[in-house]
């Protein structure tokens, strides 16, 4: 039975050099233990403070009383050991609960995280927006899903996507330091390009992520190339219309040389015909970039998946066009771990 952290306890997951540093030195130690703790916790990723060798013991004890390292409870998983996917249930300090999925196809490991408890973006054909949003998540609340699951993988963790539950760019900043801290060559040292941002199309944090000149992937939800549709599906959409969210990613483009991804989930009778192909090549133009494709996964609500063939025939279209086209089945729709398809109930307590 999960036991919840006390609530006075420090969680280490999620700190930095600086962060670490600072608490360090207000319990009267030396700063360089910053780097031993950061190097204990992310880069040889130890379960517990007792194995931290070169940390004296006197403060070992000290942070066994006063910290812990991880701030999430796993609470169970689906799908099982020998399985390709499998979907974790995640109990977080202030009881609430978040999904994240792993998925292996041979040596390549990609889990997909949550970055929010629910989502305020309320897409009609996402189940994680019929919880409504109910917070951000902190930037070790998002880590300690990546060290959890690193605990029980095998083989190693590969690839990390942004595209549980949430939207990684209305919580920008603790999305940001989890993916920095991820990507860290003293730490977890996951390439910056096996790490991928995927936002609904918040324009402003598009902008601000170019800017920054983030080396993360980045992926766009697109799911339409007609604005009055966009905006029925995709509430958000009314405030990011689509010629401003396309020149967003043309400044992307233009600012880091990386092609934006955009992702389409593809809705029987809502935006899967031969027009609706090609008003989306007109639509990107010749922008450098990719286009992923997504069949639908059914959530139980009006919209449905269109049949193979129609999939095949929207993409065989794409084929003309001057990008690249990728068509994503979704793993782990069998055990409700598609895209698309996490969520929680709110108030069920678990314990
Ligand atoms: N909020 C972010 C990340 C989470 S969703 C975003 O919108 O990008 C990750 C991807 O799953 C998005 O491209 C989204 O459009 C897609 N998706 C949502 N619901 C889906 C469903 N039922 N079937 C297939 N894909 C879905």
């Amino acid at each position: 039975m999960p036991v919840t952290q006390k609530k006075t306890e420090v969680s280490l997951v999620g700190m930095d050099v600086p962060a670490l540093e600072k608490i360090l030195v207000e319990i009267g130690e030396p700063r360089f233990r910053a780097r031993q703790l950061f190097n204990w916790i992310y880069a040889r990723k130890v379960p517990a403070f007792r194995d931290m060798r070169n940390i004296p013991k006197t403060l070992r004890r000290r942070l066994e009383s006063e910290a812990v390292i991880h701030t999430l409870t796993k609470v169970g998983h689906s799908g099982s050991d020998s399985d390709s996917t499998r979907k974790y249930l995640f109990q977080l300090v202030t009881g609430e609960m978040i999904e994240a999925v792993w998925m292996r196809e041979k040596n390549r490991v990609t889990v997909c995280l949550s970055t929010q408890v629910g989502c305020a973006a309320d897409c009609a054909f996402c189940a994680t927006g019929r919880m409504g949003f109910r917070r951000n998540l902190t930037p070790g609340e998002i880590l300690d899903q990546f060290l959890l699951l690193q605990a029980e993988s095998e083989p190693r963790i590969t690839n990390v996507v942004f595209m549980g539950m949430g939207e990684p760019f209305l919580n920008y900043r603790n999305v940001m330091q989890a993916a920095e801290l991820l990507n860290h060559p003293d730490g977890i040292s996951l390439g910056a390009r096996k790490i991928t941002v995927s936002t609904v199309g918040i324009i402003p944090k598009i902008l601000r992520f170019a800017d920054e000149r983030r080396r993360f992937k980045l992926a766009i939800s697109l799911n339409s190339a007609r604005q009055e549709q966009r905006q029925k599906i995709m509430p958000v959409a009314k405030n990011y219309p689509l010629p401003e969210l396309l020149s967003a990613a043309r400044y992307y483009y233009q600012k880091t040389r990386n092609h934006p991804t955009f992702e389409y989930v593809l809705m029987a009778g809502i935006n899967d015909s031969g027009n609706d192909a090609r008003r989306l090549i007109r639509l990107i133009g010749e922008l450098p970039c990719k286009v992923n494709v997504i069949p639908y996964n059914e959530i139980g609500s009006k919209i449905k998946r269109p049949d193979d063939d129609r999939v095949e025939r929207f993409v065989r279209t794409l084929y003309n066009a001057p990008f690249t086209v990728t068509v994503r089945w979704s793993r782990g729709v069998d055990i409700g771990a598609g895209c698309g398809q996490l969520a929680v109930p709110l108030n069920e307590d678990p314990r």
